[in-house]
């Protein structure tokens, strides 16, 4: 370690720099080392693009097949022009006035997810805020205020009040005699009172940070804060603290990010680097093992085809694998047959920025307790006429959509922002629903709970053939869980391959 060096990581041992949140994790090999292998790598999601791209560096002869026509896999951009197709058959194409765009699947990246932003890095791909959170967004409860919205801002700030307040009365009352000595009262006391805030007699009476009944102004107008608090009861009965809390989330905590223009900017990065590698239209079949390798038949112009290779690493998800031909040991094929994957969904609205110019809501999300919830306002784009909202972005089952038409859907989503934005819901136009569940060739969002045995299982390869995928890393649901599991199962065939 340089002099610098040493000094540097002195000061962060001593706190006085900051650490980096995560680095990025690459596999670990010597260049060329993977010359004379063939690998084929199914499905050109993030996980299976960073694989073959990571293989390509080392040498190897990979050939990337993926079923559909673009590369990306769940992540991926809606366009005008651009269809969403259904394992059934059902079909819808985007109408939206060209320029805009919505992040079907993956739509933020958070800070700490250094491989993914690694990639960003190295790609140069043109970044921008994603804002995830807005005090200005509401929360809003059927049961609760007449169905009237409130502001996060009243809902977070009203809640710390009156928690305050309770506490403060505790301490006041001999409650934590036990605990704290006469000094560290004290302190507690004036951290509540801050924190609160509380007025001189221990009282929360409102504050600049929940709620004002009059802004301040040039001349005599002054501020004027509304005391009208919400009374905690009633925040108990409306169960809002997980969306209180949402921000506080250590991978959702500012400041997120998202590609300017697109998250599939991303997999498009790779494609453009694997060149003639990555095969689409190439949907795959059957995955067999000969002794010496595997041989993968897919279906090329609709003909089947078939390739052969040392290695195979399938980066489909498991939903699909189960559905074609793979010799699979047992303990693989009951793991594979077992996964479930949940069915989270978005629908999509092109419309008017009413949020922005007439509730100075500019990104983020607010949450219903009843209905499609959250709405998520755009981040992009921000101060131009018009955007794309997304309107309901949760599990299927929980709007019990499994049974309704796709106009009932767009119907209730439609009645979530006419909850929010009272006059305004009839502005939206061209929906666009995306049911991850019933998308071919995913058939889920993400993987649920998984037994521990079954995830060991996926994370050891079955003789030739390996796993990547966000199913196989603890960082479900995120690209970072892709690129973390497609690197480490290069790792792990690079590692076979040195040793023999
Ligand atoms: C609604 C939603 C929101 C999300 N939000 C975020 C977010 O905000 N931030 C974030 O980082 N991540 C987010 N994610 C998660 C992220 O999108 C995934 O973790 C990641 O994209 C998974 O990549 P993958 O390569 O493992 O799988 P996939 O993207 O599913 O790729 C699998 C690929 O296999 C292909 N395939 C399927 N069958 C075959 C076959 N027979 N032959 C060949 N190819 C086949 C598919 O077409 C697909 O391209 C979200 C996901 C969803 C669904």
């Amino acid at each position: 370690m340089s002099g610098y060096g040493a000094t540097f990581a002195t000061m962060q041992a001593l706190g006085l720099l900051p650490m980096k949140a995560e680095n990025p994790a690459y596999v670990r090999a010597e260049q060329g080392s993977g010359k004379g292998t063939k690998l084929v790598v199914v499905g050109a999601g993030v996980a299976g693009l960073c694989t073959a791209y990571e293989a390509k560096k080392l040498g190897y002869e990979v050939t990337l097949l993926e079923a559909g026509n673009r590369p990306g896999g769940r992540v991926w951009s809606g366009r005008n022009g651009d269809v969403v197709e259904f394992e059934d058959g059902t079909k819808q194409t985007i109408e939206w006035t060209k320029g805009l765009y919505q992040n079907m699947g993956a739509g933020r990246l958070p800070s700490i997810h250094g491989t993914t932003l690694g990639y960003v890095r190295q790609f140069n791909i043109p970044m921008e805020i994603e804002v995830n959170t807005s005090r200005s967004t509401f929360l809003q409860n059927d049961h609760i205020n007449g169905g009237k919205p409130y502001a996060q801002r009243k809902v977070i700030n009203d809640s710390r009040g009156h928690v305050s307040e309770l506490l403060s009365k505790a301490v006041a009352g001999g409650g934590f005699d036990q605990e704290f000595s006469t000094d560290d009262k004290k302190r507690l006391m004036d951290f509540l009172s801050y924190y609160g805030p509380l007025d001189k007699a221990g009282k929360y009476k409102g504050s600049d940070r929940a709620d004002l009944k009059q802004y301040p102004g040039a001349g005599p107008q002054d501020m004027i804060v509304n005391e009208d608090t919400i009374p905690l009861d009633t925040i108990l009965k409306a169960n809002f603290l997980g969306y209180e809390m949402y921000e506080e989330a250590w991978d959702w905590q500012a400041t997120m990010f998202q590609p300017k223009g697109g998250m599939d900017a991303i997999p498009y990065a790779f494609a453009k680097a694997l060149g003639p590698v990555l095969h689409l239209n190439s949907p795959v079949t059957a995955i067999a093992k000969t002794g010496k390798g595997v041989t993968v038949t897919y279906l090329k112009e609709g003909k089947e085809t078939h390739i052969t290779a040392d290695y195979c690493v399938s980066a489909m998800p498991l939903t699909i694998l189960r559905k074609i031909k793979v010799d699979l040991d047992p303990a693989h094929q009951d793991a594979v047959t077992k996964a479930s994957y949940r069915g989270s969904y978005k629908i999509a609205w092109e419309g008017p920025r009413f949020w922005e110019k007439d509730f100075n809501i500019y990104g983020g999300l607010s949450f219903l307790s009843q209905g499609p919830s959250p709405l998520w306002y755009p981040s992009a784009d921000i101060f131009s006429d018009r955007g794309i909202l997304v309107a309901g972005y949760q599990d299927e089952s929980i709007d019990r959509f499994q049974t309704m038409t796709l106009p009932q859907m767009f119907a209730r989503s439609r009645g979530s922002v006419e909850r929010l934005h009272p006059g305004h819901g009839d502005k939206l136009e061209k929906p666009i629903f995306v049911g991850w569940k019933r998308m071919k060739w995913y058939e889920g969002s993400w993987i649920g709970a998984q037994p521990a045995a079954e995830y060991d299982v996926m994370n050891q390869p079955d003789g030739p053939i390996y796993f990547a995928g966000d199913a196989m890393s603890h960082v479900v649901g995120w690209q970072e869980g892709a690129f973390l599991s497609g690197i480490r199962a290069l790792q792990m065939i690079n590692d076979k391959v040195k040793s023999a």
